[in-house]
């Protein structure tokens, strides 16, 4: 008999990461496709079919988990805001399903990414834990009780946006000091220019400012990238402190990016911001992760095993 397969769906603003894995979790293909969101979302869908079959080689498929950017209605399977792809109230189960007639999940990526960690990654058989993504922005993923949390609009855990400084660097969501605006790519981009003006001989004057050329100037004790990486550091503790104390999770998983790159720089700094704003036992009880699912494909595949889609 054939075994069934889950496929994973990750729509990014600029290529769309398809994976398939068996039963036990095991990844058996990949594949990745240009978004090309001017297109519209049906065409963009269509493509997404398209691949998903070559993928799947006429293997059943048990279902589809869909990870997409912005806020989501899952129990709609639709796509309310995805502001990089011009996506306003997309039915992305809707669309996908008019092509392939299977089970499908969707989900908002870092909630995707989230699942992930439970079903293959650092919180797998750990009821609760929360997962922060450390990228470009900032946000993250709650586990409660064994279940992901939505809460309303699917929108919980938004870290990103909580304001560590209403007179703080200005965010392009309207509010002024947000966290992303230091610990993300975008936060660590800002915080250099911001700094380079008051240290001229810092080695990043001149330099076309990239978050590799930030991290290597910390790693070399540079004044700008040193207090940057310190900011970032500063703003993690003060996230965690939050998050741990309302969620009282065991475990915080930490991933993306920016935190692949420079979390070594930062672990020490943002454990000891941690500490000094949360109660003793909660830290001493606290164990932090790396994040293990590297594939954001994978991660939205786990939507699948979480649905409990393949057949008995
Ligand atoms: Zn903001």
């Amino acid at each position: 008999m054939t075994q069934h397969i889950a496929i994973g769906v990750d729509i990014g603003g600029t290529k769309i990461a398809i994976a398939a894995a068996d039963r036990e979790g095991y990844l058996i293909g990949e594949t990745t496709l240009p978004t090309q969101p001017r297109d519209g979302a049906s065409v963009t869908i269509a493509r997404t079919a398209d691949a998903i079959r070559m993928l799947a080689a006429k293997r059943p498929i048990a279902g589809i988990g869909i990870a997409c950017p912005g806020p989501v209605d899952p129990a709609a399977g639709v796509a309310v805001r995805a502001v990089n792809l011009g996506w306003q109230d997309v039915p992305l189960r809707a669309l996908l399903q008019a092509h392939l007639n299977v089970p499908v999940e969707v989900q908002n990526d870092l909630n995707a990414g989230t699942l992930g960690e439970l079903v293959f990654g650092a919180g797998r058989g750990v009821s609760n834990f929360i997962y922060l993504a450390v990228g470009t922005g900032l946000a993250g993923g709650a586990v409660i009780n064994g279940k992901l949390l939505n809460a309303h609009k699917g929108a919980a855990m938004e870290v990103g946006h909580i304001s560590l400084n209403p007179a703080g660097r200005q965010c392009n969501c309207g509010t002024r000091g947000c966290v992303e605006m230091y610990l993300s790519g975008k936060g660590v981009l800002a915080g250099a220019a911001e700094y380079l003006t008051a240290h001229p001989n810092s080695s990043l004057t001149g330099v076309t400012l990239s978050t590799g050329a930030i991290i290597a100037a910390a790693k070399a004790g540079d004044p700008v990238g040193t207090r940057v990486i310190d900011d970032a550091a500063e703003a993690l503790g003060a996230t965690l402190a939050w998050c741990v104390t309302i969620l009282n999770p065991p475990l915080v998983i930490l991933g993306g990016g920016l935190w692949a790159a420079a979390g070594d720089l930062m672990l020490d700094k943002a454990k000891e911001a941690m500490r000094v704003r949360v109660l003793p036992e909660v830290y001493a009880t606290l164990k932090i992760a790396q994040s293990q699912v590297k594939s954001s494909a994978l991660g939205a595949a786990a939507l699948v095993y979480q649905a409990g889609f393949f057949p008995a």
